[in-house]
């Protein structure tokens, strides 16, 4: 998980489609309010606007997997407190507000994606893949104690990985473990597709690692170059799982003084 730094303003798109949607339902309801709204009711062109924005600022990968995603093809706008008005206690109010919108991805993979269209060819009603991970699996789940958000600074202290790339709580305080703990339960980070792909990139990273057998300071550059966005305005996907890599060789590297 990368830490997603909001901007100081609300997008202009949402502030316009609130203003607009506000103003038509107060006609008939001076009392009206957002926390009523029907989430289905926020349309395009002003929904797909929110959307780019969103992956602009992450760097085009999910807030919470940080897999590659690019569009509405792949990704969504996803409510991290969540929108449901049944729920208790409810964040109903928090449906259009910037800070709890984020984008990521549709929880299936590439594969399973390009699977599911080509069984659509043959046959329409092919339902589409099971959503394992991320914004969908977590649905209604929200807990201000347990949930590692990214928008918390430091979320990504929260993790460590293994070179099978499985995900772990990382040797953090006892409070932060179990805030780790379970926010991989309920997003499903464990996913075995998701230790899948993270097994390669971190495999790619190791072999890089140690074909170049990098000083701790070329290692710091490196880190420095895996923090930034580069120049398409994307982040290297899971990036924070390779960083983590990268960081504990780095503190070996400088422990031995090399
Ligand atoms: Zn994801």
């Amino acid at each position: 998980m990368r830490y997603i730094k909001k901007q100081d303003h609300e997008p202009d798109c949402l502030t316009k489609f609130k203003q607009e949607f506000l103003e038509w339902k107060r006609k008939d309801d001076p009392q009206w309010e957002f926390s009523k709204l029907d989430w289905d009711d926020f349309k395009n062109p002003h929904k797909a606007e929110l959307l780019n924005v969103l992956l602009k600022e992450q760097g085009y990968i999910c807030c919470y997997c940080g897999r590659r995603i690019s569009s509405s093809h792949n990704s969504h706008i996803e409510h991290l407190k969540p929108k449901s008005k049944s729920r208790s206690p409810s964040y109903a109010d928090l449906v259009v507000t910037y800070t709890n919108l984020l984008a990521s991805c549709n929880g299936y993979t590439e594969e399973q994606e390009l699977e599911y269209k080509e069984k659509l060819k043959q046959k329409r009603d092919t339902p589409k893949p099971a959503q394992e991970f991320c914004g969908a699996k977590k649905g209604e789940w929200y807990d201000d104690n347990l949930t590692v958000s990214p928008l918390i600074e430091n979320c990504a202290e929260y993790f460590t990985y293994t070179a099978a790339g499985e995900i772990r709580s990382a040797n953090i305080t006892p409070i932060m473990k179990k805030a780790a703990d379970q926010t991989i339960i309920q997003l499903g980070l464990h996913n075995e597709k998701l230790i899948r792909e993270r097994k390669k990139v971190i495999q790619d990273t190791l072999k890089h690692i140690l074909i170049k057998q990098f000083s701790s300071q070329e290692l710091q550059k490196l880190i420095q170059g895996y923090d930034k966005l580069d120049n398409q305005g994307e982040y290297v996907r899971f990036c924070a799982v390779v960083l983590s890599f990268l960081k504990q060789e780095y503190s070996v590297k400088k422990k031995s003084g090399l």
